[in-house]
C-alpha cells in the first residue's frame, strides 16, 4: 500500500550499508549453550552464531555487490558447529526507508515502514518505536498534517541514529582484505556519524542522546574495540583528583565481581526458570 497506493519514496542507504542478502541454517547444538551471540566477520559481511537451548542458529549476511549466493553459502557451512537441521534460507533485504511512513490515512510500521540490516538486531525496536510514535500521535477525526509531518521527522531521526551506529561498525574497520573491507572503510559515511567521530577523535567525547538505543557504552565498545582511539582526553577529566577516580574504579570492580560471582551460571538459570521441552 505504501509503496503502490501511495508511491511514498525508499530512501536506500545500499551505499552506507551495502550488506543485502542472508543465508540462514540451524545446526545441532552440541554442549551447554553459551550465553552470547557470536557475529564474526567476513570477507564480503558477517556471519551469526546464535545458541538456543536445543540448536544453533546460524546466519551468513553478505552484499551481494561483492560476493556471490555459492560463496557465501560454502563459506556459511564451513564456518557451522554441528550438523545442519534445516535447508539453508537466502533471504534478500534493503536497508533503508520510507521517505512518508505515515502518508495520508497510512502507516507503515515494520518491514512496511524500513530496514536496517541484522547486526544489532534493530528491526523489532524500530517496529516498537513504529507503534508507540503512532499511540502517542493517534488521530482524531482525520489526520493531521503537522502530526504526520512530526511523525515522519520522529522515525528518520530513529532509524538514521540506528543507521550511524551500525555504519560505525564498518566504517571503522582496520581491514583492507577485501574489496568489501576496502570499500566500506574509505566509504563516504553520514555527516551525523562524520561530526560524532570528529569530536571522539578529539577529546574522547560521546554526546548522549537520550533517544538513542545504544547508549555512550556501546559506542565506546565499537569504537575502541576496532582501534578508534582520541587524541586527547575530556577536559572535565581534569576536575576529579586521579587517586578519587581510581577509588570510584576499584569500587565499582568490586561491586561486579561481587554481583557476578553471586549470579547463577547461565545453564544453572536456564534450568530453574526457563528450560525447554527436549526437542
Ligand atoms: C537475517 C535476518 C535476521 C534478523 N534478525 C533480527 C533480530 O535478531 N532482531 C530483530 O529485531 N529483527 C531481526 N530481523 C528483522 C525481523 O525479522 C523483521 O523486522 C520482522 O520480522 C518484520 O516484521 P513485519 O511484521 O514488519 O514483517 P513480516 O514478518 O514480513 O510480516 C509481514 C506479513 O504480512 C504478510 N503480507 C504481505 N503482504 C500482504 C498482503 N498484501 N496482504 C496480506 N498480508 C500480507 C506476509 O505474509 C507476512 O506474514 C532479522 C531479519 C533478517 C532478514
Amino acid at each position: 500500500l505504501i509503496d503502490g497506493a501511495m508511491q511514498s519514496e525508499f530512501v536506500d542507504w545500499h551505499h552506507y550499508l551495502p550488506c543485502d542478502r542472508a543465508i540462514a541454517v540451524q545446526t545441532k547444538l552440541a554442549g551447554a549453550p553459551d550465553p552470547f551471540t557470536r557475529s564474526t566477520a567476513d570477507d564480503a559481511g558477517w556471519r551469526w552464531r546464535i545458541p538456543l537451548q536445543t540448536r544453533l542458529g546460524n546466519g551468513h549476511v553478505y552484499s551481494s555487490d561483492f560476493m556471490e549466493q555459492d560463496e557465501a553459502l560454502q563459506k556459511l557451512l564451513a564456518g557451522v558447529e554441528g550438523e545442519p537441521v534445516t535447508q539453508p534460507l537466502p533471504l534478500k533485504f534493503r536497508t533503508g526507508h520510507r521517505k512518508a511512513f505515515w502518508d495520508k490515512n497510512c502507516v507503515a510500521i515494520g518491514l512496511a515502514g524500513g530496514f536496517i540490516e541484522p547486526l544489532e538486531s534493530t528491526s523489532i525496536h524500530l517496529t516498537q518505536m513504529g507503534i508507540q510514535r503512532l499511540v502517542n500521535l493517534w488521530p482524531g477525526r482525520g489526520c493531521n498534517r503537522s502530526e504526520i509531518a512530526q511523525y515522519n521527522a520522529l522515525m528518520t531521526a530513529d532509524y538514521e541514529r540506528l543507521r550511524d551506529f551500525i555504519v560505525l561498525h564498518y566504517n571503522a574497520t582496520e581491514r583492507e582484505d577485501t574489496e568489501f573491507w576496502r570499500y566500506v572503510k574509505h566509504m563516504a559515511i553520514p555527516d551525523s556519524l562524520a561530526a560524532k567521530l570528529e569530536i571522539f577523535r578529539s577529546n574522547g567525547r560521546l554526546i548522549p542522546s537520550p533517544e538513542d538505543l545504544f547508549t555512550p557504552h556501546s559506542w565506546l565498545a565499537v569504537m575502541l574495540g576496532q582501534g578508534l582511539y582520541p587524541q586527547n582526553y575530556d577536559v572535565l577529566v581534569d576536575r576529579v583528583p586521579a587517586q578519587a577516580l581510581l577509588k570510584n574504579m576499584q569500587m565499582l570492580r568490586m561491586s561486579v565481581a561481587k554481583t557476578a560471582g553471586s549470579m547463577p551460571t547461565h545453564e544453572e538459570f536456564i534450568r530453574r526458570y526457563c528450560q525447554a521441552s527436549a526437542a
